[in-house]
């Protein structure tokens, strides 16, 4: 769109990221010649840098910056897309965009244990999971454009380089990369006309590895003139439980370092265990030079999705309007709609009158964050419901036919989610063995529609030896088996299929029901196998109803099994695209069926039932 790059010997492994998208791994591609002379220039005439896209109208989009203090782990995602949700009911238009410190172009080769779950966006990008919260929180979907990493700013600034486009000058962190980050962040508010741009540092101030996109971020604001920006300090306040007292001083060090950067912070946003109290929230403002009633207590709450309410309690919506002077572009009776229909949803949390237990399986069952969106679309689907869904992590590396039983005696449904490799994976087909034989709502995720196939083909099929050559590579009946178009790849980064796909659904099927008897929906995908075509025929004459394939290949994609209350696996990521006011009705289905089998009660709504009650109230 803007700028030219290195193009040549970027590879580009998938077609739908072609065309449409302008952006691979972070290298702008480009067509406007005039720009790029206008780079060079600057780049050696004079000492200010800043390449701003040609369809860039300054004063148009403002900036909130959000970086965290202290440590880790407060929450900014959080607290970034809940503001970015009261200026986005006022009718603003918001862009959350994410600065990842570390040099991976994506977060597609993280490992979940460590960072948390790979989110992928529906234009095929591997993001950190605060993207997700974004999605969730916004009900917007994002692209790449939201989502960047130092591997992506310095990719295209090696590109750049070696595309000759710096000229003469030596490439510097400033303002060189620096003029990278402020051009990511212009892009952005160019390409969605945003009035506001949510930009969230990954990290903590101080790190090394964000220090440069801290700086990008003074530079921006000091551009874009008074008014343009506002800086929010996330902090810590302590109360160690031998002093019963909350503590500031780390907090004030914490802002102290904000300030050595140059960067008066205009909101400091103290999270805490309990509600901080006026005495340290007056000791921050005074150390800090911010208005008292811009230093805000964000406790701990029971839902992440009572954090508007509370960031609306403290006025933080029309403080930063003021700050940003955009008073005047905000609809107030679109705001009271959304914000009507935000308390509704809100009424209904922890007010419920049913319960359940969903078993979920996994390998990271030690690490919540790995299933984060799992735990959220079961959350969106039991509100919905009225039903207070909990969850029981089950490791299946010890569970065989032989003890099953004992291991899902107290769940009403299962999930077996995404996954790799083989640890646990004979205990996942055994207790996808006991949900089809037991009537036990069953939903399969990715891996888990993988495994739900293997069960079948060995178990119905007779097929005893059926496998996933992910599994076992010499496999005599590769039921699953490696995507025809992933045998030629190398190397793990980017490469699996990925992101949103449509999906041609048959009619008269559970899944036709539950998607409102749509004949194509559209879901997110990530994997490298498949069910083998050549098994597709035996599968299906034994019951097995494959619901759902892609629209011009035969790749199966969603699969039930009609004589079971709730039986389904999709080769997709539901989860992904569950919203906390639209819930996914794969997710309300399983939660409905499990509902019914824990309470023994005929009278409950079936799942299709339940998931047209729920989907005409959302769309009311
Ligand atoms: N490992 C499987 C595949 O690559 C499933 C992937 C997943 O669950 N995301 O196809």
């Amino acid at each position: 769109m803007i700028i030219i790059q290195g193009m040549e010997g970027t590879p580009i492994r998938d077609e739908a990221r072609v065309g449409t998208q302008r952006i691979e791994a972070g290298i702008h591609m480009a067509d406007s010649k005039e720009l790029l002379t206008k780079i060079s220039d600057a780049s050696t005439e004079s000492e200010f840098f800043s390449p701003i896209p040609a369809n860039y109208k300054k004063g148009k989009t403002r900036y909130v910056f959000v970086m965290g203090t202290v440590m880790s782990g407060l929450g900014k995602g959080i607290f970034s897309s809940c503001l970015a949700k009261l200026l986005q009911d006022k009718g603003l238009k918001v862009a959350p965009i994410k600065l990842e410190g570390y040099l991976n172009i994506d977060s597609g080769t993280l490992n979940p244990f460590r960072h948390g779950e790979v989110f992928v966006l529906d234009d095929g990008m591997e993001t950190d999971m605060d993207l997700g919260t974004y999605e969730r929180i916004l009900d917007q979907d994002l692209s790449r454009a939201n989502f960047a990493t130092s591997g992506q700013i310095f990719n295209s600034v090696l590109n750049k380089e070696r595309h000759g486009d710096y000229l003469g000058r030596d490439v510097q962190m400033i303002p060189h990369v620096t003029g990278e980050v402020k051009l990511r962040l212009r892009e952005l508010a160019a390409e969605t006309k945003a009035d506001v741009v949510f930009v969230e540092i990954g990290g903590t101030v101080g790190d090394l590895e964000n220090a440069y996109y801290i700086e990008a971020m003074r530079e921006l604001a000091y551009e874009e003139g008074p008014g343009s920006s506002c800086f929010v300090a996330l902090t810590y306040i302590m109360e160690p439980p031998a002093l019963g007292e909350q503590k500031s001083k780390a907090a004030q060090l914490g802002i102290k370092q904000v300030m050595q950067l140059g960067i008066q912070p205009d909101i400091i946003v103290c999270r805490a265990t309990n509600p901080v109290n006026d005495k340290a929230r007056q000791k921050i403002s005074v150390y800090s030079n911010v208005p008292f009633e811009r230093v805000i207590s964000l406790h701990d709450s029971a839902s992440i999705y009572m954090i508007p309410s509370m960031l609306r309690d403290n006025g933080l919506d029309f403080e930063v309007l003021r700050l940003l002077k955009i008073e005047d572009r905000i609809n107030l009776r679109h705001e009271r709609k959304a914000w009507a229909k935000w308390c509704d949803f809100m009424d209904k949390i922890g007010n419920s009158k049913y319960e359940v237990t969903i078993g979920i399986t996994g390998k990271y069952t030690s690490v919540r964050d790995s299933y984060a969106s799992i735990i959220n679309a079961i959350e969106h689907a039991g509100i919905a419901l009225g039903c207070d869904a909990k969850l029981k992590w089950i490791e299946t590396t010890s569970i065989t036919d032989a003890n099953v039983a004992k291991h899902l005696a107290d769940v009403d449904g299962i999930i077996v989610p995404g996954g790799f490799g083989s640890r646990g994976t004979e205990g996942k087909i055994a207790c996808i063995k006991y949900a089809r034989e037991n009537n036990l709502p069953y939903l399969g995720l990715c891996f888990g529609f993988q495994m739900a196939v293997l069960e079948f083909a060995r178990d119905v099929c007779g097929l005893k030896n059926a496998n996933s050559t992910e599994l076992d590579s010499n496999t005599p009946e590769p039921v699953i088996d490696i995507l025809p178009e992933q045998k030629k790849i190398e190397g793990l980064g980017g490469n699996m299929r990925l992101g949103g796909r449509d999906i041609k659904i048959q009619p008269q099927t559970l899944a036709w029901d539950l998607f409102g008897k749509k004949d194509t929906i559209r879901m997110r995908f990530r994997h490298r196998y498949e069910v083998d075509p050549r098994y597709i025929e035996v599968l299906q004459k034994n019951g097995l109803v494959f619901s759902g394939k892609a629209p011009d290949q035969p790749i199966m994609q969603i699969l039930e099994l009609p004589k079971h209350p709730f039986f389904m696996g999709t080769q997709a990521h539901p989860c992904l695209t569950s919203r906390p006011l639209r819930p996914q009705p794969m997710f309300v289905g399983l939660v409905a069926a499990a509902m019914r089998r824990h309470h023994l009660d005929g009278d409950l709504p079936n799942c299709i039932e339940a998931v047209k009650k729920v989907c005409a109230a959302t769309e009311a």
